[in-house]
């Protein structure tokens, strides 16, 4: 079993397992994630289904708090053109 981060912001409050969940979620927001536009690295979460890039100024919507597949993307794109 793997080992989880866990959050030691809230300190023994809320329960275990409720901070261990939401670290797995917070893993899946945080950092850089692969653009579906220019694969560049660089996307942020700006709010809750917003994402941006940061090289190519593209901001997106996507799952609240994580990036959908970059097919699911590509699919959309090819409609629009
Ligand atoms: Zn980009």
């Amino acid at each position: 079993m793997a080992t989880k981060k866990t959050i030691t912001r809230f300190g023994t409050r809320y329960g275990r397992t409720i901070r261990e969940r939401l670290a797995t979620i917070e893993a899946g927001y945080r950092g850089k994630h692969k653009c579906p536009y220019c694969s560049y690295n660089d996307v942020t979460r700006k709010a809750a289904g917003i994402w941006e890039c940061t090289k190519c100024a593209t901001k997106f919507t996507s799952r609240a708090y994580q990036l959908t597949k970059p097919t699911a993307v590509k699919r959309e794109q090819a409609t629009e053109e």
